[in-house]
């Protein structure tokens, strides 16, 4: 039932609202509304994304969310008692030209500096990894061993049933998990937050966290901000199970051609490959003209693919901001309102740390675990900082 009132407001319940609502259900201490305009959690960009978790990014602030983030969902199943489907089976990003790899070798510089233990690949290490792809024109490649896969349905309803379950202890501050219940406007005095209208009615609050993904520029209209966060449609195809898919077949990604490959229950292939020309809008469907040229790509670098069939397929929204990095925390022009969307396409794995960095802003005044400033929206404003993220797919 909708509250009357509640501490602090999430918008949107994908792995970033989830992940928010756990933390801060185990802060306590404040009561929250969870609110989802979908009949379920997790139906948005989370629950159509291809689950892919890596160390392997450009930026310092990118390596370290994935380094928070990895470790959680690496103790997952202890911590928030759900299983996640974690598989560690390699990512490895397979490179065609020189520029893209003196740019991936300061890349692994960077994530060794770091701690994470990446490494450059030649052409025959990757051959000898993957013998089944086609490597014509491939100048190296990059791997590390602890990326892989997690299945994003299962991190959202481990966050959103500990999150309850935290709820449900004596003393616990409330938690409201609204589904099928849609924010349409955000009242405002005086530039401070006063209220969350929905679909069922208005929920009073000083605070909402904005975490509606590739619709988090509506949010941002309500408030009279603009937020650069725009959707961008990308398609996915599983095919049937392949026989001869050998069982340590890693996450694979064509990086030039923005191609992926990753084994799918058991011996199925997921793949996935980015419409550099697709213009912005909520386009949901799958565009067949896309599929065909998707699976021709697919079919020259992994010629097994030919002997499969085509099980399923789908289209979700990446959430893309000009420089291609999330945006997070406070908002500096409205008091009481504070943002972790815009994660243009890498952002399943980075749920479960942004959500405890959010947490900590909210309730201690700055994020501390990670440092976030280089993701902050007055970037912006300033349009002093480039912060580009390379390893974008
Ligand atoms: C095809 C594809 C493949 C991807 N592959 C990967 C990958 O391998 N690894 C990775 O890390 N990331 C991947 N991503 C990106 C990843 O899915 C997103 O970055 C991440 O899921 C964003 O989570 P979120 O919670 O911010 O957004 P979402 O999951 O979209 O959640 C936002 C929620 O807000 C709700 N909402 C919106 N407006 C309102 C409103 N007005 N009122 C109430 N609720 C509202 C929506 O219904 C939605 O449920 C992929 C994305 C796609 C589309």
């Amino acid at each position: 039932m909708l509250p009357k009132s509640a501490d602090i407001v999430i918008i949107g319940g994908g792995v970033m609202g989830a992940s928010a609502a756990y933390h801060l259900a185990e802060r306590g201490g404040v009561s929250v509304a969870l609110v989802e305009k979908e009949a379920d959690f997790g139906q948005g960009s989370t629950g159509l994304c291809a689950g892919g978790i890596r160390h392997q990014f450009s930026t310092e602030v990118n390596v370290r969310l994935s380094i928070e983030s990895i470790r959680m969902l690496e103790r997952f199943p202890e911590e928030i008692g759900q299983d996640i489907g974690l598989k560690q089976i390699g990512y490895l990003f397979i490179l065609d030209n020189e520029q893209d790899m003196a740019q991936f070798r300061q890349n692994v510089a960077l994530q060794n500096r770091l701690g994470v233990a990446s490494r450059v690949l030649s052409v025959e290490e990757i051959r000898a990894r993957v013998p089944l792809l086609n490597l014509d024109g491939v100048v190296g490649g990059t791997f590390y061993e602890r990326d892989g896969l997690a299945d994003p349905h299962s991190v959202v309803m481990g966050y959103i049933n500990r999150a309850r379950q935290l709820a449900r202890r004596p003393g616990a501050s409330p938690l409201h998990l609204l589904t099928g219940t849609e924010v349409v406007d955000i009242r405002l005095s005086g530039g401070k937050v006063q209220a969350v209208v929905t679909t069922q009615g208005e929920i009073a609050t000083g605070t909402i966290l904005i975490a509606a993904g590739a619709w988090s520029g509506r949010i941002g209209d309500m408030l009279g901000l603009n937020i650069p966060i725009v959707p961008v449609r990308r398609q996915i195809a599983v095919t049937t199970p392949l026989p001869e898919l050998p069982p340590d077949f890693p996450f694979v990604l064509f990086f030039g051609q923005s191609l992926y490959f990753h084994p799918e229950s058991g011996q199925s292939i997921l793949t996935g490959m980015s419409n550099k020309d697709e213009t912005p809008g909520f386009k949901m469907g799958v565009d067949p003209r896309w599929t065909e040229i998707h699976l021709l790509a697919a079919m020259e670098r992994f010629p097994l693919l030919e002997k499969a069939g085509l099980l399923s397929e789908w289209a979700g929204p990446y959430e893309v901001t000009p420089d291609e990095q999330a945006i997070l925390g406070r908002l500096p022009e409205v008091d009481g309102a504070f943002i972790a969307a815009g994660f243009s396409g890498h952002g399943f794995m980075h749920g479960p740390i942004v959500g405890k960095l959010m947490a900590e802003e909210i309730l201690d005044g700055r994020a501390h675990t990670v440092n976030i400033d280089d993701l902050r929206y007055d970037r912006f404003l300033r349009q002093d900082r480039d912060v580009r993220e390379y390893n974008v797919v």
